[in-house]
């Protein structure tokens, strides 16, 4: 047995608990795990979500929180990891089916792991996290489609959130031209020396709009979904495209058919979790050249498990600019 303090999770008789606990780990009993030390993980939406029990993100009980993890093989049950290997988590159901990486300790499957990129530490890859390779895979769609810096402008919604941060900062240092939506316009001086050339405020794309409006942007990185995705589907130019990650304003998609049928726009769904290991590795690799430390530290805080407790609802409330790394071992 292994003993790990972890955000704990517990629903008993409908009533909802979270709070650290020191829990014992077993030892590995099954082919393909790997035991982690885990040095940081993060905090992102999803974990916000669960540790506040604000929606049904945890399937099974107890649980231990978080999503993301980074840390060092310390045993292994599959080929492919050995002791002392650095290695990385995002998704594939941990802290909602399986527990997860708010702990010193996990016990994972190898299968939801990749080895760290070179170069990188662990509280870098943890400062990236879940939002940062999402932001990444919503640009690796985008570029698939035929995304050129000469193409024009490239908005980004929920801006001043952890997705939206990395995405102003990947695409600006990419060359592109950045409009940034933000409902925090105190924010755009944050957003600007992430790189993003222009801030809107998000209160012009977040109301029923028009199914055709202007032509503005070749391309949008949506977090936000809701009539916020509907209106910048409805400015996209001949041909752009959107990729769609997130549901800050809502999950509804109050939108026509008209962009896709008379400007032939695309829209691709981007979903983390259980992408495969090559579009995963292809990220973390892209991420490790693609953003610049300086722009990461800038949108970075670090906090201890403790104090991951009570800045999740500050998450989930929309207060939270950029990203939370934890430090799990204090
Ligand atoms: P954050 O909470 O860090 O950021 C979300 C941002 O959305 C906020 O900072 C805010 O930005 C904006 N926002 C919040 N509420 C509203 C609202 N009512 N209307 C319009 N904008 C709003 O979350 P993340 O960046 O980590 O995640 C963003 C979204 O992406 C979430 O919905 C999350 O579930 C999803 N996601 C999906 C993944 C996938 O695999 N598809 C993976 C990771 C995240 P501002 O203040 O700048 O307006």
């Amino acid at each position: 047995m292994n003993s790990s303090r972890a955000i704990f999770l517990t629903n008993r008789n409908d009533k909802f608990e979270a709070r650290i606990e020191r829990l014992e780990l077993p030892e590995l009993a099954d082919e393909g795990e790997v035991a982690v030390r885990v040095e940081y993980s993060t905090l992102n939406y999803k974990d916000g979500l669960a540790i506040t029990n604000r929606a049904p993100v945890v399937r099974k009980w107890p649980m231990v929180a978080g999503i993301d993890c980074a840390g060092v093989v310390t045993e292994s049950r599959d080929a492919r990891f050995r002791p002392g290997d650095a290695v990385i988590l995002n998704g594939w159901r941990a802290g909602e089916v399986y527990w997860g990486g708010l702990s010193e300790r996990a016990n994972l499957m190898g299968d939801w792991l990749i080895h760290r990129p070179a170069g990188m530490d662990a509280k870098t890859s943890m400062a990236i996290g879940t939002a940062g390779y999402t932001a990444m895979l919503c640009v690796l769609a985008l570029e698939k489609h035929g995304l050129v810096p000469a193409g024009g402008e490239v908005l980004v919604t929920g801006a001043s959130g952890g997705v939206g941060s990395v995405a102003v900062a990947i695409l600006s240092t990419l060359g592109y031209s950045v409009t940034a939506s933000t409902g925090r316009l105190g924010e755009s001086d944050y957003l600007k020396e992430l790189g993003a050339a222009e801030v809107i405020d998000r209160q012009t794309l977040n109301a029923p709009g028009k199914p055709l409006q202007k032509e503005r942007f070749q391309a949008v990185v949506d977090t936000v979904g809701s009539h916020t995705l509907a209106n910048a589907c409805a400015q996209l130019k001949y041909g752009g495209a959107a990729a769609a990650c997130g549901l800050a304003q809502g999950l509804d998609f109050p939108s026509s058919v008209a962009p896709f049928i008379l400007r032939g726009v695309t829209l691709y769904g981007v979903e983390s979790s259980l992408s495969p290991r090559a579009l995963r590795e292809t990220a973390w690799a892209r991420l490790g050249s693609d953003l610049a430390s300086a722009k990461l530290a800038l949108m970075t805080a670090e906090i201890s498990l403790e104090q991951a407790l009570v800045a999740a609802a500050e998450v989930v409330a929309g207060k939270v600019r950029g990203r939370l790394v934890v430090d799990v071992n204090r």
